[in-house]
């Protein structure tokens, strides 16, 4: 991931720093390669300007152009304006400081690995934290979906809600909460139905279960690897749905990684984790401090 963000900035910055010297000139021509680099991995061109004013702000300052080692300077100042872009805060992962059972709520497009994430989650709280978890299929739509959940439970070892034919997400959404509060579990995870294509009524579906279950956290799920349709799939759930972070997933695959700098930037809300493999143990802390070294590489 961000293998061409990275070489790309790489490149412009190491001719800087042989060069010793910077006027001006060279932070404008500087800035305009980060801006193409940016573009071409697919930030969102509205988080590309304001990226690019920042680090213009700080790079024309006389501290820069008086230095002996110029280059060495920007990059550092763009590796704190990428810092400050992606948030931050260094992520505690999921935020589950509420009155038990605390509801986590899980959305996106299907085929995003939701479901999968889900299980890595539930598996890192168990484990990790030692907390009961129970998880809930509400894909009333994909009978498929509700027994992958369920095989992902076993293998987890985490308890998921028996399937109830003919029942609507709100109603399974409650019976979920019902069960953990009669089971004494302390964290649910709600597996919300994905569609191929953002719609109205996946968009109703999922604010009717925030409403009907209050969940502490709305996880969006979203592939690293989709670019601009990802900051657009966020902005939409964020304005319809509202969410509390984010999980990027396939953060493993060689995509263009622009869609991270974006996300963050358009919905103000933080990136939490990353899914880096298929295997439920291939979970990490998303840092904002780690992505930056290895976006400038
Ligand atoms: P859902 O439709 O959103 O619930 O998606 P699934 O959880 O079923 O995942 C779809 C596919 O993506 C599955 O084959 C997962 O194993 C795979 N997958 C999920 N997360 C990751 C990840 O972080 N990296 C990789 N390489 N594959 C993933």
């Amino acid at each position: 991931m961000f293998e061409n963000l990275s070489e790309r900035l790489g490149g412009i910055l190491d001719k800087l720093t042989r060069r010793g010297a910077l006027t001006e000139a060279d932070v404008d021509t500087a800035l305009r390669e980060v801006r193409r680099a940016l573009l071409e991995a697919d930030v969102a061109l509205d988080v590309v300007r304001e990226f690019v004013e920042g680090v213009r702000k700080e790079a024309v300052g006389v501290a820069v152009i008086k230095s002996v080692t110029p280059g060495q300077l920007v990059v550092k100042i763009v590796h704190d304006q990428l810092v400050r872009t992606l948030g931050q805060e260094e992520s505690g992962g999921v935020d589950l400081n509420a009155v038990p059972p605390v509801a986590i709520m899980m959305v996106g497009l299907q085929g995003s690995g939701k479901t999968t994430t889900t299980a890595k989650i539930a598996k890192r709280l168990t484990e990790r934290l030692k907390k009961r978890v129970l998880m809930a299929s509400l894909d009333v739509r994909r009978p498929a979906a509700m027994e992958q959940l369920a095989v992902l439970g076993r293998d987890v070892e985490v308890d998921t809600l028996p399937i109830v034919a003919g029942q609507q997400p709100v109603q399974i959404a409650k019976r979920a909460m019902e069960a953990a509060r009669l089971g004494n579990y302390d964290v649910v995870l709600l597996d919300t139905a994905g569609r191929i294509t953002l719609d109205e009524e996946l968009m109703q579906e999922a604010a009717d279960v925030r409403s009907a279950a209050n969940p502490h956290e709305v996880l969006l799920v979203a592939d690293a690897l989709t670019g601009q349709d990802a900051v657009n799939l966020a902005r939409s759930f964020n304005e319809r749905v509202g969410i509390t972070g984010i999980v990027l997933t396939r953060v493993d695959g060689d995509g263009r990684g622009g869609a991270a700098l974006s996300m963050r930037a358009v919905t103000g809300k933080p990136i939490k984790l990353l899914g880096v493999g298929e295997r439920m143990d291939a979970l990490e802390d998303f840092s904002p401090g780690r992505l930056a070294d290895r976006i400038l590489g």
